[in-house]
């Protein structure tokens, strides 16, 4: 049984797809995807080599060695490009996803989904995918074992009609008057911003926590460069908690 996080993930993948599972660690995703028939062939790609080991072994356990091809090579080096319409990168922070795909853009041509769990980081991961022509057509989020996650799924933007494309990050008023641009919409998601489920506001509450703690840091430095640093933050805070405030 897949985690909740992990199953998520796995209600995301279209029937009758081929998989590429970039960080597959234990391949838990790509073997229950396999098992259930809903991905007919998979690559699950490791960089290190006890995870490369942990995903062989769970491969061969399962006798599923001519499906699920395990591969040792870093991001998307593993994947010829037009050998996957599914990409799936989980559990990492976005950054090192946003540096995954920068890093493995010219892979990228004939697949049809990217579907991606930052830990952290998940304006990085979006911020990528506007920048190079991916347009995120849903976000979730869940809580398990007291950590939340997001999960980003991502199509080729020239297959989108304009009307949604013009608008997923473009300014919005929300009731009250308070306008949420472009960078706002990047970190806290325009989808979620929408939809403003429950998680999704004990995740920013916690972040403001950080935020602040960070803020009262800086503040107790009397090196000038803190100082702006902390007022930045101060600012910051204050932006979140209107955009909350406006949707509670
Ligand atoms: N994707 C699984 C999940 O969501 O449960 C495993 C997540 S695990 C925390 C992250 C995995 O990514 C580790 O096994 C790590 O070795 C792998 N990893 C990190 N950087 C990578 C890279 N550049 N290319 C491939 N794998 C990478």
């Amino acid at each position: 049984k897949l985690s909740k996080r992990l199953q998520m993930i796995a209600d995301r993948v279209p029937k009758g797809s081929r998989l590429a599972d970039i960080g597959s660690d234990h391949a838990l995703l790509p073997t229950y995807l396999v098992q259930k028939g809903i991905v007919v062939y998979a690559v699950a790609g490791e960089v290190n080599p006890g995870p490369f080991e942990a995903a062989t072994r769970q491969v061969l356990e399962c006798g599923l060695s001519s499906k699920i091809s395990v591969r040792s090579g870093n991001g998307l080096a593993v994947i010829e490009p037009g050998e996957a319409e599914v990409i799936t990168i989980a559990g990492m922070g976005g950054n090192l996803i946003a540096s995954i795909l920068e890093a493995g853009k010219h892979k990228l041509r004939g697949v049809k989904h990217l579907i991606l769990q930052p830990n952290v980081g998940e304006d990085q991961v979006r911020r990528w995918l506007d920048e190079h022509g991916w347009f995120v057509e849903s976000e979730a989020i869940l809580e398990e074992d007291g950590k939340i996650y997001e999960i980003l799924t991502a199509v080729p933007a020239e297959g989108v009609m304009a009307g949604p494309f013009q608008a997923l990050y473009q300014d919005r008023r929300l009731h009250g008057g308070k306008v949420v641009d472009k960078a706002r919409l990047l970190q806290m998601g325009p989808y979620l911003l929408e939809e403003a489920p429950e998680v999704w506001f004990r995740k920013w509450e916690s972040e403001l926590e950080k935020l602040a703690m960070i803020e009262a840091q800086l503040s107790r430095s009397s090196a000038e460069a803190s100082k702006a640093k902390a007022e930045q933050i101060a600012e910051e805070i204050r932006e979140i908690k209107e955009v909350l405030a406006c949707l509670q």
